[in-house]
């Protein structure tokens, strides 16, 4: 059941975007060559504290950390640890979730650690899952319709030869982090329920440079691309509104 947000919760979840957003610059600027992804678990735990705002993944099915932090061929759910030191060129991907008033936001980057992308190939991967999420937002809009969203992700893999991630996608989110509908990032255009204003939606594209075939390590989160090859995850949270769509966890 997809549930339609008020203004006034609506205005929750700006909230609980900016600090997501917020918490995304905090670490942004971490991710460099001999830190670990606890060291950027513990930057992003103590910004959404000092907000006054709670992690959404921490305890969430048992998560045991505030960020999700995937490496390379990790694409997401990857658990933050003290033994996991970065490497120059490493492609990180980051997600981040906070609760303001009941209310969730839900983002994810991918950075290069040092900042500098190791290959061609990486910088091709994160440009267009970027561009990938940017064409989604694009397409949300009262008129719209739910599959022109995955529709457009699928058509950025497809022009770049990328593998699209197909077990994990988008989500509606509201009082809770992943509520109905589904977004799939593949599928023809034109299908599913009406784009309409007080639909909030978290759009999440994961591409992969090689297969789309995915497994899950033993630790019981870690998604893993199966060949090995990289992959890159970017997400917003996006309110459907009168006149188009605004991203509530948008950075400067
Ligand atoms: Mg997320
Ligand atoms: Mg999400």
């Amino acid at each position: 059941m997809i549930i339609r947000k008020s203004a006034q919760e609506l205005d929750k979840m700006r909230r609980a975007g900016r600090i997501v957003a917020g918490a995304i610059d905090a670490v942004l600027a971490r991710v460099q060559p001999g830190k670990t992804t606890e060291d950027l678990d513990r930057v992003a735990a103590a910004y959404i504290n000092e907000q006054g705002a709670t992690p959404s993944f921490l305890g969430y099915r048992g998560f045991t950390k505030t960020i999700c932090a995937s490496i390379n061929d990790e694409i997401v759910h990857g658990i933050p640890s003290s033994r996991r030191v970065l490497v120059e060129g490493d492609l990180v991907s980051l997600d981040f979730g906070a609760i303001w008033e009941g209310f969730h936001a839900d983002s994810a980057v991918t950075v290069f650690a040092g900042g500098q992308a190791p290959d061609a190939d990486a910088e091709r991967l994160v440009q267009a899952t970027q561009r990938a999420l940017a064409d989604a937002i694009e397409q949300i809009r009262p008129g719209g319709r739910l599959s022109d969203v995955g529709h457009a992700v699928e058509r950025v893999a497809v022009a770049e030869g990328l593998g699209i991630v197909r077990e994990y996608g988008g989500h509606g989110i509201g009082r809770a982090l992943h509520e109905d509908p589904f977004i799939p990032n593949f599928g023809p255009a034109g299908r599913g329920p009406d784009l309409r204003p007080g639909l909030v939606i978290a759009v999440e594209p994961m591409l992969n440079l090689g297969g789309e075939e995915t497994r899950t390590l033993a630790d019981g989160w870690t998604v893993v691309t199966d060949d090995g090859s990289r992959s890159a995850h970017f997400e917003h949270t996006i309110a459907v509104t009168d006149e188009g769509h605004e991203v509530l966890t948008a950075r400067d």
